[in-house]
């Protein structure tokens, strides 16, 4: 898996690497100017062209998230952006126009580049609030007004930067004559935002669930069953983006939810465990049967990992909290067919909502194995609880918050377990 992402990677930065080259290949043969002036164009070329590839890989294309998952996705997102913002610095400081509108536009562009940019290393991403404790509890304070839709549409004004770079290159007269770089850069336009609207229309015109039951597990966990429109077939362990229609409280917004329920039991229905954490998963208890759903996807890599060949591996499954969600779903799929071993940590008694149900596999199947525990497995207690097998050849799946799995897979990694066998979903993207 490893080798093949880094092949995969390559392969990326390849891709990216080419994308602007006709049009950096056309500026510099056409345009009359300095050397050195000219690469300050290039630059600037490569910082828009790639704000249009991050805002396509907003779209999350599925066949992007079957390759290299939808985490890895986000995480080239957030790097391409930070490539391209630096592109456009030295773009914006090393170049130079007397046209008061094509300086405008340059300059407010960037700024709210630079804008978009830092809010979202703090509010989007987990750069600094899974590495800075102070970082994560300012966050948290601050969600209250810079709710996650916030910062969604927050995010968006990126593309008024690309709206004011389009105008701004088309405003230079000099580069405006070259029409070979202007076809290019029109259809490169045209074609990503295109892409975006189209998938914002079909994103907003989808129904395809509706709820066939809501109960609740314990006081602040709901079970949502819902009913597929057509067999479009998942995998044990993926996760969609969910919204409900016609509920005005839930409005549009999508959120990311692990399917619990495995696609060989319930081929036409999916269930979901979601936690009540804030405004959105707060109303989930409200949503009647009979509402209709969206859901986006299904996303993830966790079943291609599972290779089928390899019937005598080790899975081990390693829950936080509702972590566990999509650990059920790829227990109840593969017990009796391959040694499984659960653990799951939650913060109270009354959180082992599904403990019923691991016993149960742990009573009819002898390769199966269950664990549970209010608070965190520690170092030594992990030693002792697998088996030398497991440590050596099993593939690991570990889901929850961020911060909680990096240390669990340093202590995993620190008793012997590679990290090339450590898959992880963590909570937030
Ligand atoms: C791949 C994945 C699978 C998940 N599976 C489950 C699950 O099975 N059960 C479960 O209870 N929770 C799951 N979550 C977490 C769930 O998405 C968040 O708890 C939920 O979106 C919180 O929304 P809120 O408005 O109630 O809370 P908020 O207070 O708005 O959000 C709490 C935190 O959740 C994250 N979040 C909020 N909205 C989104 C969004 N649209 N996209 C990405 N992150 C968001 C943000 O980091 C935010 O800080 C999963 C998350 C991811 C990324």
């Amino acid at each position: 898996m490893r080798r093949k992402r880094v092949v995969l990677n390559i392969l990326w930065l390849i891709i990216l690497f080419l994308i602007p080259m006709p049009l950096i290949v056309i500026l510099n043969t056409q345009l009359v100017a300095s050397v050195s002036d000219l690469i300050v164009y290039d630059f600037g070329i490569v910082a828009y062209i790639w704000w249009l590839v991050i805002t396509y890989l907003s779209t999350r294309p599925s066949w992007l998230d079957r390759l290299i998952g939808l985490p890895s996705m986000y995480l080239v997102h957030g790097l391409l952006g930070t490539i391209a913002l630096i592109a456009a610095t030295i773009h914006k400081f090393l170049s130079f126009s007397f046209d008061q509108n094509v300086k405008n536009t340059g300059n407010i562009a960037w700024y709210l580049a630079l804008f978009g940019f830092f809010y979202a290393v703090f509010f989007m991403s987990g750069w600094l609030i899974n590495y800075f404790k102070i970082a994560d509890t300012l966050k948290k304070k601050l969600n209250h007004i810079f709710k996650h839709q916030v910062s969604i549409w927050i995010h968006r004004l990126n593309l008024v930067v690309i709206a004011l770079i389009f105008f701004h290159v088309q405003l230079i007269v000099r580069i405006r004559s070259i029409t070979e770089f202007m076809v290019i850069f029109d259809t490169y336009t045209v074609v990503i935002l295109g892409l975006y609207f189209f998938n914002k229309i079909r994103l907003l015109t989808m129904n395809n669930g509706t709820i066939i039951s809501n109960e609740s597990l314990n006081s602040d966990t709901q079970e949502l069953v819902i009913q597929l429109k057509s067999q479009k077939k998942y995998h044990p362990g993926d996760f969609y983006f969910v919204s409900f229609k016609g509920l005005k409280k839930l409005g549009i917004e999508s959120h990311p939810f692990s399917v619990t329920s495995a696609p060989t039991n319930s081929p036409r229905s999916v269930t979901f465990t979601i936690q009540n954490v804030g405004d959105f998963t707060n109303e989930i208890s409200k949503v009647p049967t009979g509402t209709k759903v969206k859901l986006e996807g299904p996303f993830g890599l966790f079943d291609k990992s599972i290779r089928p060949e390899n019937v005598e591996t080790p899975i081990i499954l390693y829950g936080l909290g509702t972590g566990i969600a999509p650990l059920l779903s790829i227990a109840a799929e593969y017990a009796g067919k391959r040694p499984i071993h659960v653990l799951w940590t939650v913060q109270s008694q009354d959180k082992l909502y599904y403990s019923d149900k691991f016993r149960n596999f742990e009573s009819k199947y002898p390769n199966f194995k269950y664990y549970e525990q209010i608070h965190r497995i520690k170092k030594q207690q992990l030693r002792n609880l697998l088996s030398e097998g497991e440590i050596l050849k099993g593939q690991f799946y570990i889901v929850g918050p961020a911060t909680a799995i990096i240390e669990i897979e340093d202590n995993l990694n620190s008793i012997g377990v590679s990290r090339n066998r450590l898959n992880d979903e963590r909570l937030t993207l």
